[in-house]
């Protein structure tokens, strides 16, 4: 893309209405607009990189089995009553809006209910199970407090999967295969090092179910963290009968701050039971479904990364969710020459920003690029031909790298 096409304009000052980190150098790098608190459009860069981490985390729910789908948003009041989660008392997040007939319905904050009663028609027989679905979809919830960006959202999007399987042990196995795509997808986003499987409070079903913790300042939780054994309990279960079950030492233990990515959650037949989601045994009996429920914020997981990947020019986003993966910027006498080398890269369909723009100057065009943090910067001015080709660096790194222009794009091509 020429960033002469870019529409957004990048800020030098944070925004006054925010205070994370994430919101400040996402709106100032031009990736997001606030609509109002915990409201967030993205714009094209923001939109690029949403994309890469909707199809990382994509790739490994279908290397899973994970069917996707598309459910609504609006919500039948009448179904979520069954399961005795649409009194606002009972859930205190609920948005909720009329029809014109006047029949209420919900926006949905998460899909237990719909998916369980999509799938009565799908279920019969034990023939028809395990079965696991997912969707990358919308979801609103009305968040008291909507401070930290990206992190807590009233509308935002979540992959949020769903298991059906006959028993316990089916169950069981789905959840620590799932668990395990979660590392890969973190894994593949850059934040594995510093994310956390964490024993957090469970439901009627288990004692716990497990969070992904991201260890960051800017976190919401507060979580205990073995680095040795690479686990990490919540404050909200962290007691001395719990560190005794997990087998965790008090003195192995750091308290951090952390952003919960992800969550899993067994559920057992809490859903399927009253909506009546049933199937058949071997010997024709009648039994509910086992449920299991596996969610990832995207937005959020945007933010964990954001938060964890900056300095004090801006953000440093790791190559597999980066918006491109390199960044031309074009001196006065390298014009010519950027050029070319662009529509060669773009030729071998690499994804590379083009600063064409003749309107500023080389440290305005340097702060934007370490702002919006492409990880290859390349510099094509007469200063750097007159060296023999092109000044490649990291934008993590200080050293920079004379490369003639001919070993650039081969040494990109994939
Ligand atoms: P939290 O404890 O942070 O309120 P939760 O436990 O209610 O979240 P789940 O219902 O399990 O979250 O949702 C699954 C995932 O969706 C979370 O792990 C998180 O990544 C993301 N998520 C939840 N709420 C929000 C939100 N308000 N904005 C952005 N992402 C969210
Ligand atoms: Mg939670």
């Amino acid at each position: 893309m020429r960033q002469s096409k870019l529409f957004t304009k990048t800020r030098k000052e944070a925004p006054k209405d925010e205070t994370s980190k994430n919101a400040i150098l996402l709106t100032r790098g031009g990736f997001i607009n606030k609509e109002m608190a915990g409201v967030y459009s993205y714009l094209p860069l923001g939109f690029k990189v949403l994309q890469k981490i909707e199809n990382i985390i994509r790739e490994e729910m279908n290397a899973i089995g994970g069917a996707e789908l598309l459910l609504t948003t609006l919500q039948d009041a009448e179904l979520w009553k069954t399961s005795d989660r649409w009194d606002d008392k009972a859930v205190d997040i609920w948005l909720k809006t009329k029809l014109a007939n006047g029949k209420e319905v919900g926006l949905a904050w998460t899909h237990e209910e719909s998916m369980a009663n999509l799938m009565k028609h799908h279920i019969d027989s034990y023939k028809d199970l395990p079965i696991y679905t997912y969707q990358i979809q919308t979801k609103f919830r009305n968040e008291l407090r909507a401070k930290s960006g990206l992190m807590r959202g009233r509308e935002f999007l979540m992959k949020d999967l769903y298991s059906f399987t006959k028993n316990e042990k089916e169950l069981e196995e789905f959840y620590e295969k799932c668990a395990a795509a979660y590392m890969k997808i973190f894994e593949r986003v850059g934040i594995a090092g510093k994310t956390y499987r964490t024993f957090a409070a469970g439901g009627s079903f288990s004692k716990f179910s497990d969070e992904f913790q991201t260890l960051s300042e800017a976190g919401e939780d507060t979580i205990y963290v073995d680095t040795k054994k690479k686990i990490a309990v919540n404050k909200e279960v962290y007691t001395d009968d719990v560190l005794k079950e997990l087998g965790l030492k008090k003195e192995d233990l750091r308290e951090e701050k952390a952003i919960e990515v992800g969550n899993i959650f067994k559920q057992g037949t809490r859903f399927s039971e009253p909506l009546g989601l049933m199937y058949k045994d071997e010997k024709g009996i009648k039994k509910p479904v086992i449920m299991g429920a596996y969610g990832i914020g995207l937005g959020r997981l945007m933010a964990a990364i954001v938060e964890t990947h900056n300095d004090e020019k801006g953000i440093m986003w790791p190559e597999s969710v980066a918006p491109f993966v390199a960044h031309i910027v074009a001196f006065s006498g390298g014009e010519k020459e950027a050029r070319e080398l662009y529509e060669k890269m773009v030729a071998q369909n690499l994804e590379v920003l083009y600063d064409d723009r003749r309107d500023l100057s080389p440290g305005e065009k340097l702060a934007e690029a370490d702002l919006i943090g492409i990880p290859k910067r390349i510099i094509v001015s007469e200063k750097s031909l007159k060296a023999g080709g092109a000044e490649v660096k990291m934008r993590d790194s200080e050293k920079t790298e004379i490369v003639p222009l001919k070993d650039i794009i081969l040494k990109n091509v994939k």
